[in-house]
């Protein structure tokens, strides 16, 4: 479904992303670890069309992306930094991008309901955003970008602001809510435990290159390098 050919991105004399080759199938979940800096929010932003790539290519289906906009690749985003909209309610919210494209209000209220009972929020629809928990306003930014049935989600962080226990149950539930729906998935963590428990494949990046990539078993059992082991906590 994704294939990143060469991917580079650079920030004046500062290259973020260095020749990145990944290839995602489709309704795979893939997750992105790595240091701080080491490039996995860029990564995201690159294939989002947020930022333009210095060279390389982004494929989508097989599509060349390069000139598409960010709305017209056909992503689902859930960044770390695109915060609900406080004064629309939380049914707005998951509506709006909706409405943007034009679905009628009849329509765009029922898959509100619908995606409100997927995340466990049944009913929600009406609540003010301000009443809700970290935790519930995580559930609702991720309905928001399931909204429009995207083809590839890419979630940055997605339980960034949760307490460990609530991070611990909400990631289970969220990879049975991906294998159920089929969803693609790429999602950028920092917290091992996660980027395990949710994924089929682990990418972990090094200084903007992927320094390994493989199936949590095998990442874990068999770090690719001295990086890849430290990372992960091993000493010896
Ligand atoms: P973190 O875990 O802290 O979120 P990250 O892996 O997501 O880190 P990126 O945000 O992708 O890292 O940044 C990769 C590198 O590119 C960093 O060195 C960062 O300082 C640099 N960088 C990112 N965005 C910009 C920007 N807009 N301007 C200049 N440098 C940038
Ligand atoms: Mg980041």
């Amino acid at each position: 479904l994704l294939r990143l050919d060469g991917l580079t991105v650079r920030f004046g004399a500062h290259t973020a992303l260095d020749g990145v080759d990944l290839d995602v199938a489709d309704r795979e979940i893939v997750s992105v670890l790595g240091p701080s800096g080491s490039g996995k929010s860029t990564l995201l932003r690159a294939v989002a069309g947020l930022r333009p790539a210095d060279a390389g290519t982004v494929l989508l289906g097989g599509e060349d992306q390069s000139g598409v906009p960010t709305h017209r690749r056909g992503l689902g985003l859930m960044f770390q930094d695109h915060q609900l909209f406080p004064q629309r309610d939380v049914g707005g919210n998951i509506a709006f991008g909706l409405r943007m494209r034009g679905v009628p209000r009849r329509a765009a209220q029922e898959r509100v309901a619908e995606l409100l009972d997927l995340v466990g929020l049944p009913g929600a629809a009406g609540r003010s955003v301000g009443s809700l928990s970290g935790g519930e306003q995580q559930r609702v930014a991720l309905a928001r970008a399931l909204a429009p049935r995207p083809r590839l989600l890419m979630l940055d962080e997605p339980l960034g602001q949760l307490d460990r226990g609530l991070r611990e149950r909400l990631v289970v539930e969220l990879r049975q809510l991906f294998r159920g729906l089929g969803t693609t998935v790429l999602a950028v963590t920092h917290d091992q435990g996660e980027a395990f428990a949710l994924a089929d494949r682990v990418v972990v990046m090094r200084a903007g290159r992927i320094a390994q990539s493989g199936s949590p078993a095998e990442v874990w059992q068999r770090p690719a390098s001295e990086f890849v082991a430290r990372f992960l906590g091993f000493r010896n």
